[in-house]
Parts: C-alpha cells; sequence; structure tokens
C-alpha cells in the first residue's frame, strides 16, 4: 500500500499520551448497586459489606467490569470531572477525517484489570494512541485501524505514587464506504443500495435462519433437559449436552430492553434504527429490530410485541418484533 505523505502527521503522534480523566465520584456503594442491578449481577461481595467482610477482600470491592464507567464523562456536552483535562485523545480521527475517512466503527476493546478497586477510591484515566494499521480493506470500506489505551489509576496521597488498577484497549476502524459503480447503461440516478450484513451461518445455528426463510421463530432447545437458550450454540449450557433440537417459538413477547441507534450512519441501515431485546413468551431473549414505530416514538421497555418475518435484498430474511397494538 502507498504510503501517503499526510500520514508522517500521524506517525507524530503515536504513542502521545493524553491527560487526566477523573470520575465525578470516588468508588462508591450506590453505584455499584446500581450498576450490579442494572446488569443483572447479584455477588454479594459487590454490595453486602458484611459478607464481603468475610473474603479475603475483608470489604467491599466493585465489580473490575464497572472500570470504564467510573470515568465516564456526563451527559452535557461530554461534561468533565473537575481536574480533568480537555485535550483530545481522538485528534488521529479528526486527521483521518480531514482526508476523507469520515465514518468510524468500534471494532474490539479488551478490559484488562490490574487489582479490584475499593470503596472511596479516586479513579482517573489517560489515554494513549497505540498504534495505527497500514490501510485496509473491509467489507466496510478503505481505512485503518486505530488503537488507542487507556490506563486507569487510583489516585494515592501526595508522595505516594498513584497506583495503576486497570487497562483498556479500544481499536475503531476510521473508513469511508467503498467507491460506488457507475453502471454505464443506468438510467436511473438512484445509487446502487448497499445490502444487509449476512449473519455469520454454521452448524450451530442453520436451522435458526433456516426458520426465518420459513417463517419460522425456532428456539435451540437441549433434548437431554428440555431448556431453551438463544443464541444458538454448538453445546446446552444448562447441562452441557450436544443433543440439540429445537422448538418452535409463538413469536409473541415483550421488550425486555432496547437501544435507539442514531450514529454513525452505517448503510444500509437507516437511522433511528430501534433494536429491541425481546424476552420471548417461552422466557429466552433475543435481539431484533422493532419495526412499525411512528417517527419520533420510543420503544417502552414491558411494551408487547409479535414477530415479523421481512426479507432484505431479496435474499435475507429476518425476525423483526412490531408493537401488539391494544
Ligand atoms: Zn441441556
Amino acid at each position: 500500500m502507498a504510503k501517503y505523505e499526510w500520514l508522517s502527521e500521524v506517525e507524530s503522534i503515536v504513542g502521545k499520551q493524553y491527560g487526566r480523566i477523573y470520575s465525578w465520584d470516588n468508588v462508591n456503594e450506590t453505584m455499584v448497586r446500581q450498576w450490579c442491578e442494572a446488569m443483572g449481577v447479584d455477588n454479594p461481595l459487590y454490595t453486602d459489606a458484611q459478607y464481603a467482610a468475610t473474603t479475603e477482600h475483608g470489604q467491599l470491592v466493585a465489580p473490575p467490569a464497572m472500570l470504564q464507567s467510573w470515568c465516564l464523562a456526563g451527559f452535557d456536552d461530554e461534561s468533565l470531572a473537575p481536574g480533568s483535562t480537555t485535550d483530545n485523545p481522538y485528534g488521529v480521527l479528526e486527521i483521518m477525517e480531514a482526508q476523507g475517512y469520515p465514518s468510524v466503527v468500534a471494532v474490539n476493546s479488551n478490559l484488562h484489570f490490574d487489582r479490584y478497586v475499593t470503596m472511596g477510591e479516586n479513579l482517573y484515566y489517560t489515554t494513549i494512541f497505540d498504534s495505527y494499521s497500514e490501510e485496509k480493506t473491509t467489507a466496510l470500506g478503505t481505512g485503518f485501524f486505530v488503537t488507542l489505551k487507556m490506563t486507569y489509576f487510583s489516585e494515592q496521597p501526595e508522595g505516594v505514587e498513584d497506583e495503576k488498577v486497570g487497562e483498556l484497549m479500544f481499536r475503531v476502524f476510521k473508513f469511508k464506504a467503498p467507491k460506488r459503480e457507475k453502471k454505464a447503461e443506468s438510467t436511473s440516478a438512484e445509487p446502487p443500495k448497499m445490502k444487509r450484513p449476512q449473519p455469520g451461518i454454521s452448524d450451530d445455528n442453520r436451522f435458526f435462519w433456516d426458520g426465518c426463510e420459513e417463517k419460522e421463530l425456532r428456539i435451540q432447545e437441549c433434548n437431554a433437559c428440555k431448556k431453551l437458550q438463544h443464541p444458538p450454540g454448538p453445546v446446552c449450557m444448562h447441562c452441557h449436552s450436544f443433543d440439540l433440537g429445537y422448538k418452535l417459538a409463538s413469536g409473541k413477547g415483550e421488550i425486555y430492553s432496547f437501544v435507539v441507534m442514531h450514529h454513525p450512519y452505517v448503510p444500509p441501515f437507516e437511522t433511528p434504527n430501534p433494536i429491541g431485546l425481546i424476552e420471548l413468551e417461552e422466557g429466552v431473549r433475543l435481539a431484533a429490530g422493532l419495526i412499525g414505530l411512528e417517527e419520533g416514538e420510543s420503544p417502552k421497555i414491558g411494551q408487547a410485541v409479535q414477530v415479523e418475518f421481512h426479507t432484505f435484498d431479496g435474499e435475507l430474511t429476518l425476525p423483526q418484533f412490531r408493537a401488539v397494538k391494544e
């Protein structure tokens, strides 16, 4: 791949460290309890002080997976906690944007924990622009993988070195969508539509996708213990049997949770794009698109929904859910 002149500007900031972003609140029981409740975590090590005192920790600790949440900015204008710096660790993305790579998608992130954090600790993190890849072409388009590393510290009293408690590797793909080929004969001004990404179909989940084509919602069922699971896997997560079949679900359920995607714009999806986590009446949950919402209408948790099957691009049939009107 040819190297672009402007990449020297990117090269010059590899390894650059960006300042401290502090947490708004010291590690505290209230946020831990709320996080555990939201995530469905019931480990008493995090919420039951009496129990925690009997463990090797001798006190309550915060769930390690909460690490990133402590130092998140506020809602208003990404408001940062006092003491934080405002230098922008995403400068590299702005450089690429200016060179014609407007889109971004997070590709992977990896959390590493050095130790548990305990109540009252004050955390902050610093960011390093770690590396970028050569220009690559993926199904989404052409661009660069950019890796940032956030290192989390617990602030110590003056004179004592702050203690590293964990690290977050965060990688994004900064890209431009593929150039659309002009059809020589075409008289239509309409650009060709991008297709929906195809699911990864394997021997373990083929029955599900075959079911969609038949307009059947098939949920994996263990022939040994008769329990259901979704998404499909090679083994029963309840009894570890490999003897798996499926059951036809009614397609009735309710919205357990949802997100509405607005940004980034990734063709061919239209925004706002509401996606629900549907709790089926059979007791398992699955993620699927929500359809039939009025403009500006938000999905509602607990709303009764019913499956419908819709075929995209003439080749991919997906279950989607529509609110059941009373
Ligand atoms: Zn089983």
